[in-house]
């Protein structure tokens, strides 16, 4: 019989949503006059941009004319498109070649399709709490990983231990869960790590549009050396309302190598172009032209108001906090509060605690990794009334 992979009964279930969506189910139906406010949403909500809806609409009927229609296009991206996100990169100091740009069906892909390239035996490090894609994609290769701890104490930013090595390094900045975010300083620490490790940094950028203090860097190629170590992963899921749509983008830069059993050293950007083009076809033509509208000027400012929208909403929470002295993180420059479960419990107590008191739903930090045991994380993505009752309700836990 064919042998099936074994590295996948090493994953852990992931009950986190299912669990929620059950307990929210269960008391929904004991208590159907309750209105259920939703601040867990990890999904934007928000409608796409005229701007985007109007180059799609414009890329659909290119596809009805044999004059204009599409069929194969190159698997790393259109020019246009490729041009517009290198433009983009300028604008915020970041010069890079366009082919060092491939456009992508998101980030959660690329981040789990990256790890084709790499040997098994590398070393994985990667923070704990964080999006789960990296540890279940490198369980599912049969990696080693190890954990940093991302802590109050070290406001859930970890920084490179020179005692311990590692081979690929996954950093998420802005976080999810946390939404804390690393300066200059610090991710020159972690650049200097990888070089001196002959490391990779996997970085994802997913949630850069959230920043707004210009002295956090919205990419890693800000920081000098990284385009000899980091390979960055960005989509416009956060940044334009693109989750159901699906576009984004991953650099490589042709400044990495990785070396092989040999000991000749390849050039990652090379490699990751001939993985791209024998398993993946592209992005949808009309797709791209919806993302290079969100590069355009118009396509910018509907962009910017939309985060705008999310980050009233988040103000809103974190004011809250504020209000009744919880410590949280996050919040700023991020979607995303991430906050310790007041009365010292645990984060599946607290859930129950809210849904049953306030009926105000959130998600668990314990479903983050084991530092998320006693935090709690909410989202600005629901509306600004809902966020407002929301809060409202919360305030009266502590009366
Ligand atoms: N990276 C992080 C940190 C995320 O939180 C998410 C989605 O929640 C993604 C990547 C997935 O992004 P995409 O929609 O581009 O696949």
């Amino acid at each position: 019989m064919t042998k099936f992979n074994e590295n996948y009964l090493n994953l852990k279930e992931s009950y986190l949503f299912s669990d929620i969506a059950k307990r929210v189910e269960t008391y929904q139906a004991a208590n159907p006059d309750k209105k259920i406010i939703r601040l867990g949403i990890g999904d934007v909500t928000l409608p796409l941009a005229p701007s985007v809806i109007k180059s799609l609409h414009s890329a659909v009927d290119e596809m009805a004319d044999a004059a204009t229609f599409k069929g194969y296009g190159p698997e790393q991206g259109y020019d246009f498109l490729r041009n517009a996100i290198k433009d983009y990169y300028a604008r915020n100091g970041v010069e890079l070649d366009a082919d060092e740009i491939f456009v992508s069906d998101g980030a959660k892909s690329d981040t789990g399709n990256i790890t084709d390239m790499f040997a098994v035996d590398n070393t994985v490090l990667v923070p704990d709490p964080v999006y789960p894609v990296y540890v279940d994609t490198n369980t599912m290769n049969g990696r080693k990983i190890i954990y940093m701890d991302g802590t109050a104490e070290n406001g859930f930013l970890p920084m490179p231990d020179p005692n311990v090595h590692a081979d690929i390094i996954y950093l998420c900045s802005p976080n999810n869960p946390t939404g804390a975010a690393y300066n200059k300083q610090q991710l020159k620490a972690w650049v200097d790590y990888a070089l001196e490790n002959n490391a990779v940094i996997l970085y994802d950028s997913a949630y850069e549009c959230f920043i707004e203090d210009p002295e956090l860097p919205r990419s890693i190629f800000a920081i000098e050396g990284a385009k000899q170590c980091a390979v960055e992963f960005c989509s416009l899921s956060k940044t334009a309302g693109f989750t159901g749509t699906r576009c984004g983008y991953t650099v490589v830069p042709k400044g990495i190598k990785a070396v092989a059993a040999d000991g000749s050293e390849l050039v990652l950007n090379k490699m990751w172009n001939r993985r791209q083009t024998t398993k993946f076809n592209g992005v949808p033509y009309i797709v791209q032209r919806a993302a290079a509208a969100v590069f355009s000027e118009a396509g910018m400012a509907e962009a910017k108001a939309m985060i705008n929208t999310y980050k009233v909403n988040a103000k809103i929470i974190a004011d809250t906090m504020d209000s009744v002295g919880v410590r949280y993180y996050g919040g700023i420059n991020s979607p995303y509060i991430w906050f310790e479960c007041p009365f010292d419990m645990y984060s599946w107590d607290f859930f129950d605690f809210m849904l049953d008191k306030i009926q105000v739903v959130g998600t668990p930090g314990a479903g983050f990794g084991k530092n998320g045991d006693n935090f709690f994380r909410l989202t600005s993505f629901n509306n600004k009334a809902n966020t407002e009752e929301a809060m409202e309700r919360f305030k009266t836990l502590f009366k």
